[in-house]
């Protein structure tokens, strides 16, 4: 299964297409812009309390048949948080000095 490749931050609601460099995602593929997974967040996922990592580029060209953009196109629904600024900030705080491996 491919990965959605959503095409907003779920905090800030940036626009991040598939080639973007600032798309990370948590194991769930909660998606962020780097700015807000860094400094709102701290590399805590609001939703499920794990870490982050750099969101690959999904080729816009078919280097091999059948795996491009074009072939399986990125999701266009867009997410938004579903808890408050506070309590994202709270849930982040009582995690983000454990590291994501003892999570
Ligand atoms: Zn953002
Ligand atoms: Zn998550």
């Amino acid at each position: 299964m491919a990965l959605q490749l959503r095409p907003n931050c779920e905090y800030c609601d940036k626009d991040l297409p598939p080639r973007s460099m600032e798309a990370r995602i948590c194991s769930y593929e909660c998606t962020f812009c780097a700015d807000c997974a860094e400094n709102k967040l701290h590399n805590v996922c609001p939703n499920c309390g794990g870490g982050f990592v750099s969101r690959p580029i999904r080729p816009a060209r078919e280097w091999r048949p059948g795996v491009s953009i074009e072939k399986q196109p990125p999701s266009a629904k867009r997410v938004q948080l579903k808890y408050g600024l506070e309590d994202v900030a709270a849930h982040s705080a009582q995690i983000r000095n454990i590291p994501p491996e003892d999570r």
